[in-house]
């Protein structure tokens, strides 16, 4: 057996891996070969049109067979059978394995036998098949080749930063599967009971982190199913708490959506650019390019969306709750595309991953599959009050409001000028004042919103209990 990693950017299309994508997958990458090397085998790399770098590899060592793992972005998968379809017209075999999803996106279908567009009865589906695959061991000896082929090195792929930005990631991450299993042993341990009570807190560290090792194939969601199922087991036979079942459901729902996510890629490959409702098509986005460019440096103005675009920035990585709230002001307050969004996402999260991506944004925007209701417009203040209640996130980033007291600090706008003078007396840059008025970009929203949807706008005719449920 030959491992071969080959590195073709081109033919992933507009959505080729961004800067912290790559940053990733070169440590991902050096951790593979450190785990084949020692198990007496090797990882080859090559660079350039997939099908010309396998047709030399097998010329070079005789392999008759090639195998590799299933993808479902619209470009490789474009790709993958181009090359499939090649290799085979030359004899080889070729074998695609699913490793990286619990089920696979076209096995699941509704009773009429089409795609799911809604989660919970995707959901149900899911789980009313056959239990997904259990994982096996890794082997700990893999024959190698008779002959090696030559490798590039891995700097020669050129995935490392020109300019070292990347100071915040190395701190915050351990990529490779050392880190992943790290990360897991974490969720078993400790974090999965509180699971569902902290979940949807960016100030504590409530969730399992484990977005970018499943992105990048470090750990497989099958491992992470029999991991956290385990304890359900557990409890069947006598043990454990009621508690840990519901955590463990309420986590498994999380990648749920993963897999709800890949589904809907699978059947709706050109969501990538555009929205899943065709009426989104016509909205008519602003091009504030001020406004996005605070947005991305996270200098709104609104204490919750700056902290988290600033640890995005820092991190490659931002809480899923305040992934939401952030997304919704750019696209609802600033009114900006989603696209452009996805875009920045795209380059700064080291979880980078097109199906997850674009669900988040069009659920967000309100135009994707059981999106958020047109009318659902995040209120930044409210949101910050209710997830960060002492303000510890917004703290840890955005030292400019250190010290400004608990009660002003989710709007430090609306803080008596005394306070404001007092933290402004601290060192260092001053907290700007907010980019837009939320109360008046809400209703501007909405007035688009509604015409677009064919609905009343709530302001005119407000289903007023459920618009206060929804805008909490
Ligand atoms: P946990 O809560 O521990 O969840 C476990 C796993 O479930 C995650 O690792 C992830 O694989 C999956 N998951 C959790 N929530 C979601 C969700 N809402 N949708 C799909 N899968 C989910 N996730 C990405 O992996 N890559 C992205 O590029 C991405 N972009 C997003 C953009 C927006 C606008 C939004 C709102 C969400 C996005 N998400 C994305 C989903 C989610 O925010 C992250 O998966 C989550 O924050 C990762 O943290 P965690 O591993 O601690 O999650």
């Amino acid at each position: 057996m030959i491992p071969v990693y080959l590195w073709s950017p081109e033919e992933e299309g507009e959505w080729s891996p961004g800067a912290a994508s790559r940053w990733w997958l070169h440590r991902s990458l050096t951790s593979l070969a450190d785990d084949l090397t020692s198990r007496g085998s090797r990882l080859i790399l090559g660079k350039g049109p997939s099908l010309g770098l396998l047709r030399q590899l097998s010329a070079v060592t005789g392999a008759t067979a090639v195998f590799w793992n299933r993808r479902y972005e619209p470009a490789a998968v474009r790709r993958d059978a181009a090359v499939q379809a090649a290799l085979l017209g030359d004899g080889m075999e070729v074998q695609i394995h699913n490793a990286s999803l619990l089920f696979d996106p076209h096995e699941v279908r509704t009773r009429a036998g089409g795609p799911y567009k809604v989660f919970t009865p995707f959901w149900t589906a899911c789980l009313s098949r056959p239990d997904p695959a259990p994982p096996r061991d890794t082997p700990r000896r893999l024959v190698p080749p008779a002959r090696w082929p030559d490798s590039l090195a891995l700097t020669d792929i050129g995935l490392e930063p020109k300019e070292d930005w990347a100071t915040g990631l190395r701190e915050h991450w351990r990529p490779g599967e050392a880190g992943a299993i790290e990360e897991l042993k974490r969720l078993r341990g400790e974090a999965l009971g509180d699971y569902p009570q902290l979940r949807d807190r960016p100030d504590q560290r409530g969730t399992s982190r484990l977005s970018p090792y499943l992105h990048h194939g470090e750990i497989s969601p099958n491992q992470v199913w029999y991991s956290v199922n385990r304890p359900v087991a557990g409890v069947r036979r006598g043990r454990g708490t009621e508690g840990r079942v519901s955590a463990a459901r309420a986590f498994l729902r999380q990648i749920g959506w993963r897999e709800f996510a890949y589904h809907l890629l699978h059947h709706f490959p050109h969501t990538v650019l555009r929205p899943l409702r065709p009426e989104f098509d016509g909205f008519p986005w602003s091009r504030d390019r001020a406004g996005l460019r605070r947005w991305q440096q996270g200098k709104t103005g609104y204490p919750i969306v700056d902290a988290g675009m600033r640890e995005l920035w820092e991190t490659g990585w931002m809480h899923n709750r305040v992934r939401m709230i952030v997304a919704s002001f750019l696209v609802k307050d600033l009114l900006v595309s989603w696209i452009e969004g996805a875009r920045w996402f795209w380059d700064t999260l080291v979880d980078a991953d097109l199906a997850n991506n674009t669900l988040g944004w069009q659920w967000v925007a309100g135009c994707g599959a059981d999106a958020a209701p047109f009318f659902r417009i995040f209120n930044p203040e409210t949101q910050g009050r209710k997830f960060d209640p002492r303000g510890d996130y917004v703290r840890r980033w955005i030292p400019e409001l250190a010290a400004i007291p608990d009660k002003w600090i989710q709007a430090p706008s609306s803080a008596p000028e005394s306070i404001l003078r007092q933290a402004r007396s601290e060192p260092g840059e001053s907290y700007p004042p907010p980019v837009v008025d939320h109360a008046a970009a809400r209703i501007r929203a909405l007035a688009i919103l509604g015409r677009l949807s064919g609905r009343p706008s709530p302001r005119a005719n407000p289903p007023r209990r459920k618009l206060m449920k929804a805008n909490r």
